[in-house]
């Protein structure tokens, strides 16, 4: 399933343009310092016809692999039609990039998600990649990047749910909406940013390629791929499926993703 979604998210991806936005050592300070992410909805270079297609593209694979119910899919479906798919992916956007930021002044809640948002979340989250991960692009070749010390993600605010141990043995977090990248302390829990060393639990497959880092403050774990020794890069999309039973492992300790 994660192959044919992959091979649909290139293929769009091929298409999408280069975003463009203003991007400097003042702006990344500014955003640090209020912990909000950098894009906003405006700025991803979003054509309907191809998003129409990648969500329904996206709904039909999961319901073929059984990840998606039929009436869930017949929404997934009609929504694909609608004329309304880019409201509802826009509150979807700004929903998860306001989630972490600092609250500017009172008021302003952020707005909720749709209805079902849970299975919603992870259509969206699935078809927006490509025109993310191409937003993605242009801040990871950037310096001003290392400003960011934030657990969420600099670009779209989205939560890591992978990472890669570097060769110097630094940890960056990979962004589960946009594949964005950044440095963030290897032994502090992205979740609740406990860092008692005590109260992180980290254990590795056999062959020392994967690593899990479990805490035991908030009970969510993150996978790792350990690339000290490794010969290739990381491959969050391959790597995820690899380490399945690494997650079933830190399930079965009463962890969760
Ligand atoms: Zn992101
Ligand atoms: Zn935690």
């Amino acid at each position: 399933m994660h192959l044919e979604l992959l091979e649909v998210q290139r293929r769009v991806q091929g298409r999408i343009p280069l975003p463009w936005f203003e991007l400097n050592a003042d702006i990344l300070t500014r955003h640090q310092a209020e912990a909000r992410p950098l894009l906003r909805f405006e700025h991803i270079p979003l054509e309907l016809s191809d998003l129409r297609l990648v969500v329904r593209q996206t709904a039909d694979i999961m319901r073929r692999f059984g990840a998606l119910e039929d009436a869930d899919h017949q929404q997934v479906q009609a929504l694909g039609r609608d004329m309304t798919l880019l409201d509802v992916i826009g509150r979807w956007y700004r929903a998860g990039a306001e989630k972490h930021a600092a609250p500017v002044g009172a008021g302003s809640p952020a707005e909720q998600h749709p209805a079902g948002s849970g299975m919603l979340d992870q259509v969206f989250t699935l078809a927006m990649r490509p025109f993310l991960s191409r937003c993605a692009q242009i801040l990871q070749q950037r310096d001003e990047l290392a400003l960011w010390s934030h657990s969420h993600c600099a670009l779209c605010g989205g939560e890591p749910d992978f990472s890669v141990i570097t060769p110097a043995a630094e940890r960056h977090l990979i962004c589960g909406r946009c594949t964005l990248r950044w440095k963030f302390e290897p032994l502090t829990c992205p979740y609740c940013h406990n860092s008692d060393r005590s109260r992180i639990t980290s254990f590795s497959t056999p062959d020392g390629q994967y690593r899990v880092y479990a805490c035991d403050a908030c009970s969510r774990y993150l996978k790792a791929y350990d690339g000290r020794r490794a010969t290739r890069p990381v491959m969050p999309v391959v790597d995820s499926v690899a380490t399945l039973p690494l997650d079933a492992a830190a399930m079965q300790r009463g962890y969760s993703g």
